[in-house]
């Protein structure tokens, strides 16, 4: 097992050029969590959420990561103040090389693959993702991993 507020350490430094120019600072409000698993693939899986989150956020916008854990499980959530995903979206945004509309994520780059990465890893630790989002207010991501 790792320490998951210093593998959010890591991938906060790993983004920081990336955070930097939109101004977002990301907030990592995680202590005395351990996490179970592999921890280059958990940690691969984290770096795609938290970059998502500040490459749709808004500009000098926060990004804060919190956790929490019972007996069995550990729960991570990320969440941003972005520019949401719409409903009827969230079943598609896990397939690869799937992007939503066009137009609002060309400028941005990417490929589409991070969250079929994202969802590989999870599933591969018997977990669960989740996201929660409001059109131009925030995302909220949470991943369930279970203890062991
Ligand atoms: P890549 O991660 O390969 O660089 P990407 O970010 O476009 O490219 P994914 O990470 O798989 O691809 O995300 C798929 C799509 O889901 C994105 O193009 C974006 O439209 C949407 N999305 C993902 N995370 C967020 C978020 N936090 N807020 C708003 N939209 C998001
Ligand atoms: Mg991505």
């Amino acid at each position: 097992s790792f320490d998951a507020k210093d593998m959010f350490e890591d991938i906060i430094l790993a983004l920081s050029e990336n955070s930097k120019v939109k101004n977002v600072r990301i907030k990592n409000n995680i202590s005395d969590i351990m996490l179970f698993g592999e921890k280059v693939l958990l940690q691969r899986a984290f770096l795609n959420l938290v970059q998502n989150a500040v490459k749709y956020n808004k500009l000098n916008e926060e990004v804060v990561v919190t956790a929490a854990q019972n007996d069995d499980f550990v729960t991570v959530n990320i969440k941003d103040n972005g520019i949401g995903i719409p409903e009827e979206e969230l079943e598609n945004i896990f397939e690869p090389f799937y992007r939503i509309d066009a137009s609002r994520s060309r400028e941005l780059g990417g490929s589409g693959l991070g969250l079929s990465i994202v969802k590989t890893i999870i599933e591969k630790h018997k977990g669960e993702i989740l996201f929660e989002s409001e059109i131009d207010v925030f995302t909220k991501v949470t991943v369930i991993l279970p203890k062991n």
